[in-house]
């Protein structure tokens, strides 16, 4: 099982001079081929832990700061043989346009990408290292080629995405390729209607489609098609018949829940209208928001209910006191049954999905930033006030927040929460979990 690592940036960021010190620090080199082309190298390199392939994307006339098509093809090619992508930039010029496009490119190819702010050495670099979380490829690390620092975290991180893909191909057969169909799992407590919604879910997609569109009821996620968006449904229904088979308990026990929570993009909790919010519900809520999923909740077997108008305020209201940390979560009432209401959740469905997904630019961010912070300064413990300097999404699903403060560690939880909640108004994200992390900034 080899595993490739693709070095990838625009001209000139460092990448062969990264190349040459991973490479250096091999214990064993097995192979030193010069590739196809004089574009790429390749190399094995023995990392702590593991083997692995590097590839080198340089040796490209790079034509200034433009991009020629030629380099943007080279890139996609190491790109698509890779299973890690190391994205350099130059942290002394700071993002440059050049490094969008690349970065663009890296990110639609959903690789498992390696952010590295490269010459960080010296103070001028400060500026670009903040710059970089702005691509949106997760948090950077700020390393030095040239001068060997920060190699460490580097190995380390290759190390982490090898174990990674361990994992991943351990559970292959079950997630099959991730590709852009929306991953939703129903989960909830028992009996509360789980099997008869994913079977309502089915059911409609096969009026639909026909008999002859294959779908595959023992797997365990089953493909669907809402509205033109294809859906890989985590059926757990497929799964009771198993443990049915198996004679196991018929009920879903944690670790089943669990999965089906990492299994999916956009998660439907489903309540049963008798007995909604129990201790139990709270749990798998609270679970989903750690795991960092989109939610919906269903609340089932609304044919039940008298009273609805006055019901639904209850439970919209028992919702956002309960669950403030996703707040503004849709709550859609479903009769799995009849299939009624089903055809509102999907539309909730989707649309967590893309709260979820949103990235947000960086000058908005800040400019909310400033006013947020004039408005309601954080407090001067010892005398001196703690400053807020900079912010920018580093990530999304989901939405994940970088900002650089003096004095991180004294910032109360409740300013971080008050940041958090002005976000989710402003910029309009609700339901979805947002993960806000403090840097120590200078
Ligand atoms: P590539 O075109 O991306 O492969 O870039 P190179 O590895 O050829 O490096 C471009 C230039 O940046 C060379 O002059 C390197 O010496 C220099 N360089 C590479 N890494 C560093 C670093 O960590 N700090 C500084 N200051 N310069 C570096
Ligand atoms: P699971 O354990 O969560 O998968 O729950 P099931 O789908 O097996 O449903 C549990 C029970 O609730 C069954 O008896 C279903 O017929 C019943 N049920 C499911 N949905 C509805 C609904 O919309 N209305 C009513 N009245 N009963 C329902």
């Amino acid at each position: 099982m080899s595993f490739t690592v693709a070095i990838v940036g625009r001209p000139n960021v460092g990448k062969s001079t990264l190349f040459n010190r991973l490479a250096g620090r091999r214990l064993a080199l097995v192979d030193d081929q010069p590739g196809l082309t004089r574009d790429r190298r390749e190399t094995e390199v023995e990392l702590d832990a593991c083997t692995v392939t590097l590839v080198d994307t340089a040796g490209l006339e790079s034509g200034d700061e433009g991009l020629t098509a030629r380099m943007r093809q080279q890139t996609e090619a190491a790109v698509a043989q890779a299973d890690l992508v190391l994205f350099l930039i130059d942290a002394r010029t700071g993002v440059t346009a050049a490094d969008e496009i690349f970065g663009d490119l890296v990110r639609s190819a959903g690789k498992p990408v390696v952010l590295a702010a490269n010459k960080s050495e010296g103070r001028a670099a400060e500026a670009g290292f903040y710059e970089a979380f702005s691509l949106g490829l997760g948090e950077p690390l700020a390393i030095s080629a040239e001068h060997g620092l920060g190699i460490g975290e580097v190995i380390d991180a290759i190390g982490h995405a090898v174990e990674a893909r361990g994992e991943t191909e351990s559970r292959a057969e079950e997630t099959d390729e991730r590709t852009f169909k929306l991953r939703l799992a129903v989960v909830g407590r028992p009996n509360v209607g789980k099997s008869t919604l994913v079977n309502a879910l089915l059911g409609e997609e096969r009026m639909i489609t026909g008999p002859e569109a294959g779908i595959t009821r023992d797997a365990i996620a089953s493909e669907i098609e809402w509205k033109g968006r294809p859906l890989r449904v985590f059926d757990t229904a497929g799964l009771r018949r198993k443990a049915r088979v198996e004679g196991k308990a018929e009920t879903l026990s944690v670790g089943d829940t669990l999965r089906a929570i990492r299994f999916a993009e956009v998660v439907v909790l489903l309540l049963d209208a008798e007995q909604p919010f129990e201790k139990q519900d709270l749990q798998i809520a609270n679970l989903i928001a750690q795991e960092g999923r989109a939610l919906v909740i269903a609340v089932n077997k609304w044919d039940l209910v008298r009273e609805r108008q006055q019901r639904l305020a209850e439970l919209r209201e028992m919702c956002q006191r309960l669950l403030p940390q996703v707040k503004g979560v849709s709550l859609v009432t479903v009769s799995a049954k009849s299939g009624k209401g089903v055809d509102k959740l999907m539309d909730a469905v989707l649309a967590a999905d893309e709260v979820w997904n949103k990235r947000l630019p960086t000058h908005a961010l800040n400019d909310w930033l400033g006013a947020a912070v004039d408005a309601h300064p954080p407090p001067a413990p010892s005398g001196r006030r703690i400053k807020i300097r900079y912010m920018t999404q580093a990530n999304a699903r989901p939405p994940t927040f970088v900002a650089f403060c003096s004095m991180a560690q004294a910032l109360p939880e409740s300013y971080v929460r008050y940041l958090v909640n002005g976000l989710r108004e402003t910029f309009d994200l609700p339901g979805v979990p947002i993960r806000f992390n403090l840097r120590k900034g200078k």
